[in-house]
């Protein structure tokens, strides 16, 4: 795809956008271990093949899988090939907290901007039980974002989920409305880009595309930046963009949702 033209003027407003990432380390042992993420069983086997994939890639854990029950089998720091160490240090330190982490399908959910992780709670004996988070991805989302190659290996379902994963094991915050930049926990996550040779995420928040603002279309098109620094120390600017009407998100209680 071409890259889209920069954007003229000023930004009518700025929405908040699906959530995405953040962490630091602990310690990452040598043998393959079960982490704290655990599917939902209606989490369907072509989506858990589709995630895994996206999570090999980040973090080069070519032996990364769910297993049979659902849960997420992970590699030691030995094993990896490539890939982040960031995204690695982020999911043994998941492994080694006390938090469960259970992967939902919220496919076509107008209230899912892509992810979003909200606190659970057990329905028994919670007090005895370690907290329970859920993570919601939209998969459907993912499939109305076009545009350019550099940007879109960077915004995935695999970024998504260590974003969300990020918010529980580091408490991170995203940037504050209007704020002109990525926000703690995408922060770490432009780390985690960074490490696999990947364009950064310039801003949390998306904007409506240039000239629809005014306009009566039913498509609402907005775009997210990502910049890719090169050898001679230049940005090269990559554009997401996507129909808001499809994916979510244009409307106030949505972005105060979105996390
Ligand atoms: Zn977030």
């Amino acid at each position: 795809m071409q890259s889209l033209k920069p954007l003229q003027g000023h930004l009518s407003r700025f929405i908040k956008a699906a959530c995405l990432l953040g962490l630091l380390v602990s310690t990452v042992s040598a043998e393959t271990k079960n982490s704290h993420l655990i599917c939902r069983p209606e989490l369907s086997p072509a989506h858990r093949t589709e995630l895994a994939e996206k999570l090999r890639a980040i973090t080069g854990w070519s032996q990364l899988d769910f297993d049979e029950e659902g849960v997420l089998r992970m590699g030691g720091e030995m094993e990896a090939h490539g890939g982040s160490r960031a995204a690695r240090e982020l999911l043994a330190a998941a492994a080694e907290g006390r938090a469960l982490m259970l992967l939902e399908d919220a496919s076509h959910r107008a209230d899912v901007v892509f992810a979003r992780v909200n606190p659970g709670r057990w329905t028994k004996d919670g007090a005895q039980k370690p907290p329970v988070y859920v993570i919601l991805i939209d998969f459907a989302d993912f499939q109305h974002v076009i545009g350019d190659e550099a940007a879109r290996a960077a915004f995935n379902e695999g970024w998504a989920v260590l974003h969300e994963i990020a918010h529980v094991v580091h408490d991170s915050a995203d940037a504050e409305e209007g704020a002109n930049e990525p926000g703690a926990c995408e922060t770490l996550i432009n780390r985690m880009r960074r490490e696999c040779g990947l364009a950064e995420r310039a801003e949390y928040f998306f904007d409506l595309f240039p000239g629809q603002e005014r306009t009566a279309f039913t498509t609402r098109l907005v775009r997210l930046a990502f910049d890719l620094q090169t050898p001679q120390l230049k940005k090269k600017r990559y554009w997401l963009m996507w129909d808001a009407n499809l994916v979510g998100g244009i409307e106030a209680s949505k972005q105060i949702a979105a996390r």
